[in-house]
């Protein structure tokens, strides 16, 4: 036996593993994670390594190859952990260690990333105005200029300003010292906050949220460690659960992690965190470059930080005393990878919780189908909050059938039941939220007059337009001809989705010329804190109406929004993808939360072309528990995950020719290895993005019940990949029940 040693796993240009042989002494002791001594390099320096996997072969000359020496001393620190977890995601998702380790494991870089600085104005406009006079009758010239860039725009990047105005440190530092200007780093959920001392103690609990909470400590007082799911209506509390629970965690002198999606990781979120735990909260972003992680990382390690808040990648964190892990709205997509290994971060915290020894707590208003499912197994633990706390109850939702809408001759985007309460609300002073539901939005046909929509006859997945004038199923490779008239009522208002934000903006001025409206999509939000100002401002009630697409569901309460229209709530819904009932519930269920959470009740309009479809209607009852039944039923008819699981072989080249040759073959191969048919085979079909810059992409399904048998299929068709030369010029990666079909 050999054993595959990676050596220094924080490098930067970690790409080698080493193959070693094993001492007798060794053999059936080393595990997957275990550091160990070897020797290395032309010295034999004694160098320490971690143990990635195990082969039966040598990989060259086997007298070349060099032999363990020892396990080191401490192999069960936090790194043997992380390693461990990586040999588990490369295991269960595909992909080379390598690619496991570069994500669990920070990196450190060769040069540390530079702080991004900026200088902002202390000065009120007056104040500023009067003390640029007394630099230029100073002659004081690069201060006059400094200040008088700041005083067209009190906040500016420093290395830009300094550069382009070609003003020294030494000046910056001489305004500084008089209390003029100020530096600020980019951590600014970190600098203004370090003086908080003052940490809110526990809130009133409702009997809902101390039930969970008891639930929770007396299996942990237990030793007792589980997956629990807080189910809880928007508003219900939670985050006030999860903050009591790593209270608990803390004094017992553990760590937890708390993982946000980005999205919903604002400055109004980590206050309250803030405000409860002060500075040994840590937050991470994906804005941060390698080397503050590093860093960031290395403060973990040295005891600094007891909570660690951030998205997906938060989860690596290497606390030595791991607790807890929270993942917030866990159903979210985000949270599963979209590169290589291509992991899915709930299944992940769960193992990783499993090798140290914590607890993980989903929590959301409309769990993932694969969370609720678990509980109904008995896997997840359920904790539910039925009521909302210290909130007005949930809001009255309304749906609008838009084929009726066009019947009674409004062609407009927005029904007269909405227009005549947008009215209601300006008049009284509240705000207002339009949401576009474009998530997941693939080019569906369908028709404005009825609400026919054209379907695969194999799949039940919507169609795609495509540009040649086909319609074409992305699950199975099934194409047919663009209709123009609708196969049911033989309309011809039938084709695809068009409006945008932009439009909707534009028509909602038109309508409502009075009403401050303020738009947030991709546009406007490809600025740093664009996403955050935004939020802020319309927080501030700087503007009447909020337009946006699924961006504006999270994160921010806005207690003074009464109203929220959902707009073309069925464009999430017919999607090419398994998912799209469920994504759709989610979207509707979280915009209408948004509604009422102040002190006046709410109201949601949504406005759809299938009023009758379940996700739809189920959405407006909020009724959770008929969705996931419903739901569950068709993910049993067709096979779908969680009933059964599902393998994605995404195979991406230069040659379309070749890559389907490829794909054909790789699609014979899996048929040969399932020799006894517990699987079944679909494709290779075309993704909805078939080609990107002239790169090729083809996908193969597999499905089974058993999710060892799909991992087995992966590790052979692996194999068969790295062995024959056809497959060198593609690229494959394997994805394991995923996020959509691609
Ligand atoms: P969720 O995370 O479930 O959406 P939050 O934890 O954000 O809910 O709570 C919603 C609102 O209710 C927040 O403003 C929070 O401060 C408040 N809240 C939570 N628990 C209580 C409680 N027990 N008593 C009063 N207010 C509460
Ligand atoms: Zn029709
Ligand atoms: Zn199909």
């Amino acid at each position: 036996m050999y054993a595959d040693i990676i050596i220094d796993i924080t490098h930067e240009k970690l790409d080698k593993v080493f193959q070693y042989s094993i001492p007798s002494e060794l053999e059936g002791v080393l595990q997957t994670g275990m550091g160990v001594v070897v020797p290395f390099g032309k010295g034999n320096k004694e160098t320490r390594g971690y143990v990635t996997g195990f082969s039966e072969k040598a990989e060259y000359d086997e007298a070349k190859i060099k032999s363990i020496l020892r396990i080191a001393e401490e192999s069960v620190a936090i790194e043997a952990k992380l390693v461990a977890l990586a040999a588990w995601m490369k295991e269960h998702y595909g992909g080379t260690m390598i690619q496991a380790l570069r994500t669990v494991i920070p990196i450190k870089k060769q040069e540390r990333a530079k702080e991004k600085r900026s200088i902002h104005l202390l000065l009120s406009e007056e104040d500023g105005k009067r003390q640029l006079d007394i630099f230029l009758h100073k002659n004081q010239k690069a201060r006059a200029r400094l200040l008088a860039a700041l005083l067209d725009q009190p906040r500016q990047e420093y290395d830009l300003v300094t550069k382009k105005l070609n003003v020294t440190r030494s000046v910056v530092r001489s305004l500084e010292e008089q209390k003029i200007i100020a530096l600020e780093s980019e951590q600014v959920f970190r600098s203004p906050l370090r003086k908080k001392t003052d940490l809110r103690e526990a809130a009133d609990y409702t009997r809902e949220q101390q039930h969970a909470i008891d639930i929770f400590w007396e299996d942990y007082e237990r030793d007792i460690r589980k997956t629990y799911l807080l189910y809880g209506v928007t508003g219900s509390g939670k985050t006030e659960v999860y903050m009591e629970m790593i209270g608990r965690v803390l004094k017992r002198g553990y760590q937890a992690i708390v993982l946000i999606p980005e999205i919903a990781l604002t400055y109004q979120t980590v206050m309250r965190f803030y405000g409860r735990f002060g500075d040994r909260v840590s937050i991470l972003n994906s804005r941060m470059s390698q080397g503050e992680r590093y860093d960031q990382m290395e403060l973990v390690k040295a005891g600094k930080t007891d909570v660690m808040i951030g998205p997906r990648s938060a989860l690596f964190t290497p606390f030595p005393r791991l607790g807890l892990i929270v993942i917030d709205e866990e159903h979210e997509t985000t949270y599963k990878s979209e590169q290589a290994p291509r992991f899915h971060a709930r299944e992940t915290a769960i193992e990783r919780a499993r090798i140290e020894g914590a607890s993980v707590v989903l929590g959301s208003a409309t769990p993932s189908l694969e969370s609720f499912y678990a509980c109904r197994c008995g896997r997840f633990q359920m904790l539910e909050l039925k009521k909302r706390a210290g909130m007005h109850e949930l809001p009255a939702v309304y749906v609008v059938d838009m084929r009726r809408e066009m019947q009674a001759g409004n062609r407009s985007i927005i029904s007269d039941r909405l227009r005549g309460l947008i009215e209601s609300r300006l008049d009284r002073g509240e705000q207002i939220m339009l949401f576009l539901n474009r998530r997941g939005y693939a080019g569906f046909v369908s028709c404005r007059a009825c609400g026919y929509v054209v379907k695969c006859p194999h799949c039940d997945v919507s169609l795609s337009a495509h540009r040649g004038g086909k319609l074409v199923c992305h699950y199975c490779g099934h194409e047919e001809p663009q209709v123009s008239h609708c196969p049911s009522c033989g309309s011809p208002y039938i084709g695809g989705f068009k409006a945008g934000t932009q439009q909707i903006e534009d028509l909602v001025r038109r309508q409502f010329p009075g009403a401050r409206v303020l738009r947030m999509d991709m546009d406007t939000t490809r600025t740093k804190d664009g996403h955050e100002k935004i939020l802020e401002a319309f927080a501030s009630e700087e503007a009447d109406i909020l337009i946006g697409t699924q961006m504006i569901v999270k994160g921010h309460d806005f207690p003074n929004v009464t109203l929220v229209g959902i707009l073309a709530a069925d464009m999430s819904l017919y999607s090419n993808d398994y998912r799209a009932g469920e994504r759709t519930f989610q979207l509707l269920t979280q915009a209408a939360g948004r509604a009422g959470r102040g002190k006046s009740a709410g109201e949601v309009v949504i406005q759809t072309y299938s009023p009758e479809h379940y996700s739809i209607e189920m959405a407006a009852a909020q009724d959770y528990e008929g969705f996931y039944e419903a739901e569950m039923n068709y993910r049993k008819l067709m096979g779908y995950p969680p009933a059964e699981e599902l393998l994605a072989v995404l195979m991406t080249g230069p040659d379309e020719g070749l890559l389907e040759t490829a794909a054909r073959y790789l699609k014979e191969f899996a048929l040969r290895i399932d020799r006894n048919r517990r699987l079944q085979i679909i494709g290779p079909a075309s993704p909805y993005v078939a080609k990107v810059s002239d790169v090729y992409r083809r996908v193969l399904y597999l499905k089974g019940s058993d999710y060892r048998l799909l991992i087995a299929a992966k590790d052979r068709m692996e194999q068969y990949i790295e062995i024959n030369k056809g497959f060198d010029t593609m690229r494959i990666q394997f994805d394991f029940n995923p996020m959509n079909v691609f």
